[in-house]
């Protein structure tokens, strides 16, 4: 099946906004999807639904009909369960599906990175020390960390987490994107001596792996979960675009 009707674009990222507008600019019709789990989400130009589809086949019911053309994975490369389902959804259909991956970050030489598998990895290796540790991982994993009764944990989130959490910490409410100058106060003014972040990748919130190599604050990076086997993977916006200008010019 390739449809007629919009681009479905998954999205909840400053990508995803970017490659809204450029659809927009290229008249190509689309409908941007959120999951809602933001309380006020910064939202893309154009059309957007939000909420969750109700899991793979919901996804697949809603694609055919709006008789999608094609649908882009524009997620943050943490968000495994929608790109799976994005991936199950589209298969027996034939719709296309572009799946954007920002590039990694990878250390410098100078860089003090432990990298660890997944979000239960970085708690074991920061717990249990005196440290002070900003946390950066998002407000859906800051429960991992609530068993360390020793660290100090100052987490930085857009929105107040709602799981246990770790007894000694203060919560700071901010979004991205950051500066290099207000990340450096934030580390100083802390005495932070450990970031623990994903490798979310991107511009936005790279300034703090910057602050931290200059003031040798050890980084513990939590490594990237693999995207599902056989999706059409691409790392720039311009790549997506091209893509779905190829599968236009093929209908
Ligand atoms: P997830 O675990 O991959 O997905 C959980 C469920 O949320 C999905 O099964 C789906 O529900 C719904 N969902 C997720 N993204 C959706 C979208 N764009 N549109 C409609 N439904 C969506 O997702 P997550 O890690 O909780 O992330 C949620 C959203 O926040 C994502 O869109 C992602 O781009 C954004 N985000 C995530 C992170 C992160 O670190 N994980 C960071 C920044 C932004 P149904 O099964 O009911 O369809």
């Amino acid at each position: 099946m390739t449809g007629h009707g919009p681009v479905l674009i998954l999205g909840g990222t400053a990508e995803a906004r970017a490659l809204a507008a450029e659809l927009r600019d290229l008249d190509v019709p689309y409908i941007s999807s959120l999951a809602g789990r933001v309380q006020q989400p910064r939202l893309p130009v154009g059309e957007v639904r939000i909420g969750g589809f109700g899991g793979p086949a919901a996804l697949r019911a809603w694609i055919v009909e709006h008789d999608c053309r094609a649908v882009i994975d524009a997620t943050h490369p943490f968000a495994q369960q929608i790109s799976r389902n994005a991936a199950e959804a589209t298969a027996p259909l034939g719709v296309p599906l572009i799946a954007f991956r920002r590039p990694q970050w990878v250390p410098a030489a100078d860089d003090r990175w432990t990298v660890v598998g997944d979000i239960a990895a970085a708690a074991t290796a920061v717990s249990g020390r005196d440290r002070r540790i900003l946390l950066t991982t998002g407000r859906q994993d800051v429960t991992a960390f609530a068993g360390d009764g020793f660290a100090f944990y100052l987490i930085r989130v857009v929105d107040p987490p709602t799981g246990d959490l770790p007894p000694h910490h203060r919560i700071i409410r901010s979004r991205g994107p950051y500066d290099l100058e207000s990340e450096l106060t934030l580390l100083r003014d802390n005495d932070i001596d450990t970031l623990v972040t994903k490798n979310s990748g991107g511009e936005h919130t790279r300034a703090k792996l910057v602050a931290a190599r200059e003031l040798g604050v050890a980084v513990v990076m939590v490594a990237r979960p693999p995207s599902p086997a056989g999706v059409d993977l691409v790392d720039t916006l311009d790549a997506v675009i091209s893509r779905l200008m190829d599968r236009n010019a093929e209908r």
